[in-house]
């Protein structure tokens, strides 16, 4: 790989939105140095529609690999950075060139500075031919392996050879929190990336049943957790123990209605602890038609328990495309460990598909579900999660 001096940062969604751009701007340009803050030998530079780090020195793929994990980016490219100036343009043009192993070239150049004295073509030519002279690179102006793209700007002409595309999305913790509800399974965590893309900084809340669930599988929450904290830095993960609730579910209700109420009651549990934490939305993994308590009627029937509004950036999606997703933010494996959640231990052989608010209602009045509600509310703990450590006490 040719080993370049700077990076040039595009932000493409961010330049649309108005009024707000400066803080999104500010907001990523934090993110990028809190994502890059081992690297203490960068230095970073901001103009109103780029991001400039100097590298000097530091190690390419290393800052590349953690720029691929910053929202709000569109694209970035490892650039040199020289002087306008022909002759070092040249050069430049040259030695990415030798260093590059390809075969095949094109330069393609952009003089945002007019006052150049030579235009874009003269550039290209004159680059094209130090590269011919003195390489075995050949042109290919339709598919070139090496694309070399020179960006003349007053003082200084920015010269790069690849675009990589960036996550986009809006940066981390621009657009206000919401409590997810995560769970140890395979659409939750991938729900958190897609919230934590819009720029929403998500709070997590989970709901174990000891001991018929396992230290294991609280860890398995709070490993997913530490993997996707990397894209806002951290993450608040709410661990609520829900056996006693659970056991008088199963009382009153009993199969088929036992998960339409367990539901209805993470729901409940959700809103208050997403009031208490300032949270203005609550979301989860769920994806219509999935499972028994993911049908319309379902959804319906759970959701109207609350009063705050449910994200569910699932909800369209394919299984295969939420895989796709927890494969790709590196979920997935730990995701599918065989450590039992609340919802497994106590699934019923005959969920009904199609509950009626008048049926939960009824077996709700069997017992004194708020006050219950209540105590798991005020019996929760937290936990801090970062993306190097798995577990740090927080309260
Ligand atoms: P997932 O893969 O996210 O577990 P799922 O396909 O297993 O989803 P369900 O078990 O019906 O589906 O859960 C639907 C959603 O309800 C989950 O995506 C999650 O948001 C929430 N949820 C389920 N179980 C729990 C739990 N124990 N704690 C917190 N949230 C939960
Ligand atoms: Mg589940």
């Amino acid at each position: 790989m040719v080993k370049y001096d700077t990076v040039l940062i595009r932000f493409g969604e961010l330049s649309t939105k108005g009024k707000n751009r400066k803080d999104f701007i500010r907001r990523l340009d934090q993110n990028i140095r809190y994502m890059l803050r081992e690297h203490t030998a960068l230095t970073f530079q901001r103009t109103h529609d780029r991001i400039y780090i100097r590298l000097n020195g530091e190690d390419n793929e290393a800052v590349k690999e953690k720029l691929l994990k910053v929202f709000g980016i569109s694209s970035f490219s490892f650039t040199e950075k020289v002087k306008s100036d022909l002759e070092v343009i040249q050069e430049t043009c040259l030695r990415i060139a030798q260093e590059s192993g390809k075969k095949t070239f094109k330069m393609i150049t952009h003089r945002h500075d007019k006052t150049f004295p030579m235009n874009s073509d003269g550039i290209n030519r004159a680059c094209a031919s130090v590269i011919l002279k003195n390489t075995d690179l050949k042109v290919d102006v339709h598919d070139p392996e090496l694309p070399i793209q020179v960006e003349v700007q007053k003082e200084f002409t920015y010269i790069t050879s690849e675009k990589i595309a960036g996550l986009g999305g809006y940066p981390a913790g621009i657009n206000g929190k919401c409590l997810l509800l995560l769970s140890g399974g395979i659409d939750s965590p991938v729900a958190a990336f897609e919230l934590m893309k819009r720029g929403i900084m998500v709070e997590a809340i989970h709901y174990a049943s000891p001991p018929y669930t396992s230290d294991q599988a609280r860890q398995k929450v709070l490993d997913l957790a530490s993997m996707v904290s990397i894209y806002q830095g951290r993450m608040k993960v709410h661990m609520i123990e829900f056996t006693d609730l659970q056991l008088e579910i199963y009382k009153a209700a009993g199969d088929p209605y036992a998960v339409t109420l367990m539901r209805r009651m993470m729901y409940r549990i959700a809103e208050k602890v997403a009031r208490e934490q300032g949270c203005i939305v609550i979301g989860t993994g769920e994806s219509v038609g999935q499972v028994a308590s993911q049908t319309l009627e379902s959804i319906a029937c759970i959701n109207e328990t609350i009063n705050i509004p449910v994200l569910r950036p699932c909800v369209c999606m394919d299984k295969i495309e939420i895989i796709n997703i927890a494969r790709r933010i590196g979920t997935y494996d730990t995701s599918i460990l065989p450590f039992e959640d609340c919802c497994t231990i106590f699934d019923p052989k005959n969920p009904v598909t199609k509950p009626t608010s008048e049926k939960a209602q009824e077996y709700e009045a069997k017992f004194d579900w708020a006050a219950m509600v209540d105590e798991c509310v005020l019996s929760k703990t937290t936990v801090v999660v970062k993306p190097e450590v798995k577990e740090e006490l927080f309260l």
